[in-house]
């Protein structure tokens, strides 16, 4: 007897090397068989008559084969096998290539549905390498075909049957995570047959009424999971802090805050005044002033007796971030110090003393900040700087080095409403919606190679007006799997040095360079000592230079939007006028479309949205970007209404069974879907 933990090898036509090739698919019981989704569908519903096909269609037809097929090596690999098949109506010539074993499977008499595309014209009609069956037999014929992301060693064909007779064997014992009351307010239809008609579909109704059921099914285990994360939060209590007064803080800054920068800050401070951890999420687009609010946050937590921790994704960043903050903390009397992997191990040992004893208030650093050995006297807030570039364990990791510490997550990645509707079940969050005054438009321009010479001008002439220049170059991929970098910018920055700008300073950063290395030349750059900077994407996030003001991408289509937003955002820092140029050769159509959206508009949100609708969400959603636990079918930017009809069934179910006691298989699922993403979002 077949059941859902099965192993695939039970379905026949499935020995060990395809369960093998299955396993990479993370496929190996038939529940994980039936679960396997298709990415697309081909409709081959319809049948013609050889009479009536045209080139170019695709269309079954139902044929008898005329003669015995033949098989020719034309020379060495490349064998053909021809045959000529009819209906009532006229012949159909049929040549597969490489398929040699199609003579002996094919024979005269018979008859076979072929699918495929129509070559030819008048009264000689052609398919080529068609997909066939036998009459009568509708698997991959005559029917919409599911289409199934594939492995090595699995075709479509294959994964077509084995899921057929997945289903069969157990299409009626697949458990139904939703409340049969849920299910009929809501008009959703069984899970059983939600599951036969997203494999195979009887028509695209009974498909969109499969996925719709499978899409609602998702969100609301989704939206549990994460109500479920929120109560168990909701519980921790922690001193409340009671000295609010910023007033030092203030007066101590060179600007006032913007208004925005100001809500922030005060949601932060009722966090923290609430008497349980702060779980918040601060989102501004690059250069809104993110780290002024983290600052104010550091100066609160410090004055109410809590040390703090400020983890940056790169050295970069980290010393960045310490060269900023340390002189105005010391203005404060609080103590930082900087903690990264390349210190020294001396200096490295004295700073470990410090945090420990508490002598340190305030750590700024990279992940070296939650290594094992690191131990804090009283940690009482971490702040995270582009949370994106961490992984959630990460930031799990620094949390449990504190008594529940509050947790301040910074973050430029403008996050699409539909995703954040999902997250804020969880997070708290603060837009930064508004730049510091005095910002200009970045003039953003997409160009081709043709015209660097007159690039290289315009960088000359800003230079001999005392600014700066990036200049991005992206990794060259050589035959060796790790890409290197070293050789695309090194290389340029060389060039340009000796062959266009022998009079100026080049310099070059690339990802493999000695931390120390690379932060000398950062802080030289930063004061203003070396007039161009040649580099990878180290310069990504965060990165502060307010006179630099040209920003060249070359081979601009190799990036994301939200990245060369990223990018951009490195200048029109200061009060110059700032320039972004996009350089290009590529004529793709899409790469073309993405440059213009970033030469039309410099709102990271609509970039944002842009990008998701460009590349679709697979990036966007991936786990490391927000801690949601990765969805199979709903799709958080298109189905908004199913959504926030899942969470309100999902705040249904948990007001009248919290502990979901009546509904054992939805607490079962909820629990598997977080499994894999753990305990995500703190
Ligand atoms: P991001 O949000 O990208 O992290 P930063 O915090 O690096 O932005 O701030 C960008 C720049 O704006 C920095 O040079 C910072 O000193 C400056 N800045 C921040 N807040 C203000 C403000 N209220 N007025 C003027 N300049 C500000
Ligand atoms: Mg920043």
């Amino acid at each position: 007897m077949l059941d859902l933990s099965t192993d695939v090898r039970y379905i026949k036509g499935i020995g060990e090397q395809r369960a093998k090739a299955l396993a990479k698919l993370n496929i190996r019981t038939l529940r994980d068989l039936v679960s396997y989704f298709p990415r697309a569908y081909d409709d081959r519903r319809e049948y013609q008559k050889i009479r009536d096909l045209q080139p170019e269609d695709t269309a079954c037809v139902e044929v008898m084969i005329a003669a015995a097929p033949t098989l020719s090596r034309i020379r060495q690999g490349l064998e053909l096998v021809k045959l000529r098949a009819v209906d009532e109506t006229g012949a159909l010539d049929v040549t597969f290539f490489n398929q040699a074993y199609m003579k002996d499977q094919l024979h005269a008499g018979e008859i076979y549905t072929f699918f495929g595309k129509v070559e030819g014209t008048g009264r000689r009609k052609s398919m080529s390498n068609p997909v066939v069956e036998r009459e009568g037999s509708r698997v991959v014929t005559g029917r919409i075909v599911p289409i199934y992301p594939l492995a090595a060693g699995i075709s479509q064909s294959l994964l077509i049957k084995a899921v057929g007779q997945g289903l069969q064997a157990c299409r009626d014992l697949l458990p139904d995570p939703l409340p049969s009351d849920i299910q009929q307010s809501r008009q959703l239809c069984r899970t059983g047959y939600a599951y036969s008609q997203i494999h195979f579909p009887d028509s695209e109704e009974t498909l969109a009424i499969a996925r719709r059921r499978l899409v609602f099914e998702e969100m609301f285990l989704l939206a549990i999971g994460l109500r479920q994360m929120r109560g168990r939060r909701d519980v921790l209590t922690c001193q409340p802090y009671k000295n609010m007064d910023l007033s030092d803080f203030y007066g101590s800054l060179p600007f006032s805050l913007t208004g925005a920068q100001r809500r922030a800050v005060e949601d932060v401070l009722s966090d923290f005044s609430a008497g349980r951890p702060m779980n918040r999420l601060v989102q501004g687009d690059v250069g809104s002033g993110k780290t002024m609010v983290a600052a104010a946050a550091i100066f609160c937590a410090v004055r109410n007796g809590a040390q703090a921790a400020l983890m940056a994704p790169t050295e970069i960043l980290a010393e960045q971030h310490c060269r900023g903050l340390a002189p105005l903390l010391e203005g404060l009397g609080i103590s930082s110090l900087l903690l990264t992997g390349a210190m020294p191990a001396r200096t490295r040992r004295d700073a470990l003393a410090k945090l420990k004893s508490g002598e340190a208030r305030v750590a700024i650093g990279t992940h070296a900040l939650i290594s094992a050995d690191v131990e804090y006297e009283h940690l009482g807030l971490v702040v995270t700087d582009e949370q994106h570039r961490f992984g959630v364990n990460q930031r799990a990791a620094l949390s449990a080095k504190g008594e529940r510490p509050h947790l301040l997550v910074m973050s430029a990645t403008p996050i699409p409403r539909t995703l954040a509707l999902m997250i804020y079940g969880d997070l708290d969050v603060s837009v930064i919606g508004e730049l510091p005054p005095g910002r200009q438009k970045i003039d953003t321009f997409a160009v081709t190679g043709a015209y660097r010479q007159r690039i290289y001008r315009f960088l000359g002439k800003e230079i001999a007006a005392g600014r700066q220049a990036y200049i991005i170059c992206s990794m060259v991929e050589e035959n060796d799997a790790v890409p290197d970098d070293r050789k695309a910018a090194a290389g340029y920055a060389e060039m340009l040095q000796t062959k266009v700008f022998p009079e100026l300073r080049v310099a070059c950063v690339h990802g493999r360079m000695k931390a120390r290395e690379k932060d000398a030349i950062m802080a030289s750059f930063a004061a203003g000592e070396i007039h161009i900077l040649v580099s990878t994407t180290v310069v990504e996030v965060g990165v502060d230079v307010p006179n630099a003001t040209v920003m060249v991408i070359e081979d601009a289509e190799r990036f994301g939007l939200s990245q060369l937003h990223q990018l951009r955002g490195r200048v029109g820092r200061g009060k110059h006028k700032s320039y972004c140029i996009l350089v290009s050769d590529n004529k793709n159509e899409e790469a073309q479309a993405r440059l213009k959206v970033m030469a039309q508009t410099g709102d990271g949100f609509k970039i944002a949205e842009e990008d998701l609708r460009l590349r679709g969400p697979g990036d966007f959603f991936g786990q490391r970007q927000h801690g949601l636990p990765a969805l199979k079918v709903a799709d958080l930017t298109c189905d908004v209404a199913l959504l926030k009809e899942a969470q309100a069934a999902a705040a249904e179910l948990l007001e009248r069974d919290p502990n979901l006691e009546s509904c054992p298989v939805t607490a079962q699922r909820v629990r598997e879907m977080f499994e894999a993403g753990g305990d995500t979002l703190n």
